[in-house]
C-alpha cells in the first residue's frame, strides 16, 4: 500500500489557493459597488454561462432547486399534471415535481450509464403527461437524441436537469441546450460551485426565457406591476462575481478530471481489479465476477466527471478499507426515488424499477477533483484492492 496522509472526496481548499487572488479582488469590486442583487456581475454571468452552454439565454437563479422549481413554473405545470424523471437522481429533481403540485412518474434508468433508460419513456406516457425530465447524471448527459424524439412526438417539454453536468456534451451539443430549458447548479460541490447556494436556467426560446425572468422576481413587469405570481428566486452579485472568476478555469479542471478518471482505468487494470478488458492493452482481465465496474463512457461526447462512480457487489468491504486509509467516499444515492417516505402516497414498491435499486446497492462515489494527484488514486485503488485481496 502507497503510503498517503489522506485524501478527501473534495478539495475546495486546493482549489482556491489557486485563485484567491482573482477572487478576493472579485469580491472586493462587489463590496465597492455595494450592488448585491442583480445588476452586472449577475447580468455578466448569465451572458457567459449561456454562451458557454450554447444557449441564447441565461438567468440566475437562487440555487438548482430553484432553477427546476421556475422551470416547471415556467412551462406552466400544473396540480394533476404528470412528469416522467429518472428515481435515481438527488431529491431535488423529483422533489420540484411534487412542489409545483405534479405528479412525479418514474422510469427505470440504463444501468451502464445510470441515466434515464429512452427505451421505458413511452410506456409511462398518459394523457396527463407534460414534460420529461432527464438528468445527466455524475456529468455524463442522458441519451437526448430519442428523447427528443418521443417528447416532439407526444408534445411533450424537455427540461433538463443539467445540476452536474455543466459542460458536458451530447453528439457536440453542450448539456441544457437540447431540451425547452436547462437547469445548473452552483453548488459548491457541482464542477461550477460558488461560495454557497446559486443555480442558473438555460434555454433558446426568448418566450420561455422571459417568462423564468419574471418568475425569479415575483412576476413584476414593469417593478409593482405584476403579470403572473412568482417568488424570490434571485442570484446574489457576490456568487455571480466569484463564479466568473472560477468559469475561467472550468475547462483547465474538467481536464484534469478527465486525465484523473484515465489514471484510475489504467491503475484499476493493472491491480486487476476491473471485469473487463480496457481495449488495446496489455492488462490482463480477471476471472472473476468479483471486480469492480468502472464508469461507462457511453460515446456521447465530453463526460465531465462531475463524480467518479464505481459498481461493487462488497461495497460495505471497500468502504471499510476506505475508511480506515482516511480516503473520502460518498454513496450518491442510497435510496432511489421511487422509495422515498415522502413519496409512499405515489404507491411504487421496491422491485418496480430493479436497475435503479440495484444502482443504489452497489455504486460509490471516488475522489476525482482536478488536483487529486497519481500517488493518491494509487493509494484509493490500493485500498479498494485490499478488499478484494
Ligand atoms: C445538486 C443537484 C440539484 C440541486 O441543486 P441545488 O443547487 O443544490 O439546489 C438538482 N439536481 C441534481 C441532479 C443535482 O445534482
Amino acid at each position: 500500500m502507497p503510503y498517503i496522509q489522506s485524501v478527501p472526496l473534495l478539495d475546495l481548499k486546493a482549489q482556491y489557493a489557486t485563485i484567491r487572488d482573482e477572487v478576493r479582488a472579485a469580491i472586493d469590486r462587489v463590496a465597492e459597488a455595494q450592488w448585491f442583487i442583480g445588476g452586472p456581475e449577475v447580468e455578466g454571468l448569465e451572458r457567459e454561462v449561456a454562451d458557454y452552454s450554447q444557449c441564447r439565454f441565461g438567468i440566475g437563479v437562487s440555487s438548482g432547486t430553484d432553477a427546476l422549481i421556475v422551470s416547471l413554473m415556467a412551462i406552466g405545470i400544473r396540480p394533476g399534471d404528470e412528469v416522467i424523471t429518472t428515481p435515481y437522481s438527488f431529491f431535488a429533481t423529483a422533489g420540484c415535481v411534487a412542489r409545483v403540485g405534479a405528479r412525479p412518474v418514474f422510469v427505470d434508468i440504463d444501468p451502464a450509464t445510470f441515466d434515464i433508460d429512452p427505451a421505458g419513456i413511452e410506456a409511462a406516457i398518459t394523457d396527463r403527461t407534460r414534460a420529461i425530465i432527464p438528468v445527466h447524471l455524475y456529468g455524463q448527459m442522458a441519451d437526448m437524441d430519442p428523447i427528443m424524439e418521443i417528447a416532439g412526438r407526444h408534445g411533450l417539454y424537455v427540461i433538463e436537469d443539467a445540476a452536474q453536468a455543466i459542460g458536458s456534451e451530447y453528439q457536440g451539443r453542450r448539456a441544457g441546450s437540447i431540451g425547452r430549458l436547462g437547469c445548473f447548479s452552483f453548488f459548491p460541490s457541482k464542477n461550477l460551485g460558488g461560495f454557497g447556494d446559486g443555480g442558473m436556467v438555460v434555454s433558446n426560446d426568448p418566450d420561455l426565457a422571459h417568462r423564468v425572468k419574471l418568475l425569479r422576481n415575483h412576476g413584476a413587469e414593469p417593478k409593482y406591476y405584476h403579470k403572473i405570481i412568482g417568488g424570490n428566486f434571485r442570484l446574489d452579485a457576490l456568487q455571480a462575481a466569484v463564479l466568473r472568476i472560477k468559469l475561467k478555469y472550468l475547462d483547465g479542471w474538467t481536464a484534469g478530471r478527465q486525465r484523473n478518471a484515465d489514471r484510475y482505468r489504467r491503475l484499476s487494470a493493472e491491480a486487476g481489479l476491473i471485469s473487463h478488458a480496457i481495449p488495446n492493452t496489455q492488462y490482463p482481465v480477471p476471472k472473476t465476477q468479483d471486480a469492480i465496474v468502472l464508469p461507462h463512457d457511453a460515446g456521447f461526447g465530453r463526460h465531465i466527471y462531475n463524480q467518479f462512480i464505481i459498481r461493487t457487489t462488497r461495497r460495505d468491504a471497500v468502504m471499510a478499507r476506505l475508511k480506515e486509509h482516511k480516503i473520502g467516499h460518498e454513496i450518491y444515492y442510497p435510496v432511489p426515488l421511487h422509495l422515498q417516505e415522502c413519496f409512499a402516497d405515489l404507491g411504487y414498491r421496491a422491485g418496480d424499477l430493479p436497475a435503479s435499486e440495484s444502482a443504489a446497492r452497489e455504486t460509490l462515489a471516488l475522489p476525482i477533483y482536478p488536483e487529486l494527484t497519481e500517488a493518491m488514486q494509487a493509494g484509493v485503488v490500493a485500498a479498494i484492492g485490499e478488499a478484494y485481496a
